[in-house]
């Protein structure tokens, strides 16, 4: 027979997304994002970290008042992640078994990864005062003897452990008593929510006891939990950035064709509450001007007619997007700047309609496509040779903001023009247009913003947002600012600010 406190070390690690009080509810205060976009904030910032999450963990009040409709949308988005989830009810989540229907998770042992969840569903009573009843103290005793092979992890919505002083009863009732059930069984971790400030793992005869804070709250914290065998190690993180002031140059809305779920009001509310000055809320002319199919044709591009036929005709959706933009700019004064993202058409002019050169905050310019090109078919020397020749001619025209820089040999399947990033630094810095660091579908190359800073050439850090998930997270952009060296004392003198008029 193994020994309770010594299984086999034989696991691989499991790493885990804990989350904790969404409280997700209409959408009544500037701090309250929607839970469904917390939690696929926190599983995109993970990925962005080089985690990839084996368990999602959700440790209740998933919702304000335990409307089903916003428990069904948050468990659904969980489900996304395509990988086991484990959610308990918290106080606010109302029925506990209709809850455990919508996530499909009962109380009791779940068995992932060589580990053994207890899940338990506690009695929430007057004044929400809460206790284990005795059936479940026992489960704990019961699982380790019929499966001692298993390292166990307790889930539970209150806390245990530290107790907390405060005339709210946060502590579960009957903490003492439940804890002893958990160092009888040699319960490796003990996970709780509920108390939003979140309590650091502390070790009480044996048992380790962490509680998560809330991912509802400002700075909107989760946490990453790796298991490798018995040993347990929590990573805290917060969607919130931390550098107060920064702007997001670059943010698409409800009017891109290639949009996702961002919508011009949301992306304001989510920008705010992830702590960013402003956001730009940019679109492509050439999708407002054409309908989707004209739109991704880029026939535009080679065909004057088309553009003239559009333009005559009322310029698409571009009086509507107008009108529809400036209310949003007004109804949030300061906290947005408006652009545009503009292609250059084969004889070298914007896709610009004269009408619409006046009432932005910036113009970027961008390479999509190139007329020429040939995907396939032009050699990595001719791709070259194209894309110098339109980022040149993009240069000449006044814009602030070289958008994706690079970018276009990515999505062409071609190799990085390394050779060419002083070149396009130089000529960035000659017309005084800024670079966009953009991770959108890109990763920007470390060397070519060192031969803008080199030069003087100002960074647009740019979320070139499509889904709310990226809606206000410029980490990962802050994150290859500092592997360049830039001091955080000095980022804001390299930066771009889409301040008034260009
Ligand atoms: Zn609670
Ligand atoms: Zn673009
Ligand atoms: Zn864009």
């Amino acid at each position: 027979m193994k020994e309770h406190d010594d299984p086999p070390m034989t696991h691989t690690p499991v790493d885990i997304l804990l989350i904790s009080d969404l409280h997700d509810a209409a959408q009544a205060t500037p701090d309250r994002v929607a839970g469904a976009v917390l939690l696929r904030k926190a599983l995109r910032r993970l990925r962005g970290a080089g985690v990839e999450v084996n368990v999602l963990i959700i440790l209740g009040d998933v919702t304000a008042e335990g409307a089903e409709k916003r428990l069904r949308t948050v468990a659904e988005e969980a489900r996304q992640a395509n990988v086991p989830v484990l959610a308990i009810p918290g106080n606010h989540d109302g029925a506990a078994r209709r809850f455990a229907e919508i996530f499909d998770c009962r109380p009791g042992l779940h068995e992932i990864a060589g580990y053994g969840f207890l899940l338990f569903h506690d009695a929430v009573g007057a004044g929400d005062v809460t206790t284990r009843p005795a059936e479940a103290r026992s489960l704990p005793r019961r699982v380790a003897s019929e499966r001692p092979d298993l390292p166990l992890i307790a889930l539970q919505h209150n806390p245990l452990h530290p107790p907390i002083q405060h005339p709210y009863p946060y502590q579960l009732a009957n903490a003492d008593r439940v804890m002893s059930t958990y160092q009888e069984a040699n319960v490796m971790l003990s996970l709780s929510g509920h108390y939003h400030p979140g309590q650091t793992a502390h070790r009480v005869d044996g048992v380790t006891y962490y509680t998560v804070p809330a991912l509802g709250d400002p700075p909107f914290r989760f946490a990453h939990l790796c298991l490798d065998g018995r040993r347990a190690q929590v990573h805290e993180y917060a969607l919130r950035m931390e550098t107060e002031g920064l702007v997001d140059t670059h943010c698409h809305t409800e009017y891109a064709y290639c949009a996702t779920t961002v919508e011009a009001e949301r992306n304001v509310a989510i920008s705010r509450a992830m702590g960013l000055h402003a956001v730009s809320l940019i679109e492509h002319t050439f999708q407002l001007y054409f309908d989707r199919e004209d739109a991704w044709s880029y026939r535009w591009q080679t065909d004057d007619a088309m553009v003239q036929r559009a333009w005559q005709a009322g310029r698409g959706r571009m009086p509507e997007y107008r009108a529809f933009i400036q209310a949003v700019r007004d109804r949030h004064a300061g906290r947005v700047r408006l652009g545009l993202e503009l292609d250059l058409r084969a004889n070298g002019q914007l896709l610009l309609s004269p009408e619409d050169q006046q009432g932005w905050d910036l113009l970027v310019g961008a390479i999509h496509a190139i007329p020429g090109f040939d995907a396939g078919h032009t050699t990595q020397t001719g791709a070259e040779r194209l894309f110098l020749r339109e980022t040149e001619r993009l240069l000449t025209h006044p814009i602030q903001v070289l958008a994706h820089p690079f970018r276009f040999f990515r999505r062409a399947k071609l190799k990085q023009p390394v050779h060419l990033y002083d070149t396009v630094a130089e000529m960035l810095a000659q017309s005084g247009v800024a670079a966009e660091v953009n991770f959108h579908g890109n990763a920007p190359a470390r060397r070519f913003l060192e031969a803008c800073l080199a030069r003087g050439v100002r960074l647009a850090l740019a979320t070139d947002s499509h889904d709310l998930a990226e809606v206000g997270d410029l980490h990962p952009h802050l994150s290859i600012l500092h592997q360049v060296g830039v001091r955080a004392a000095d980022l804001f003198t390299l930066l771009y600010r889409p301040d008034g008029q260009p």
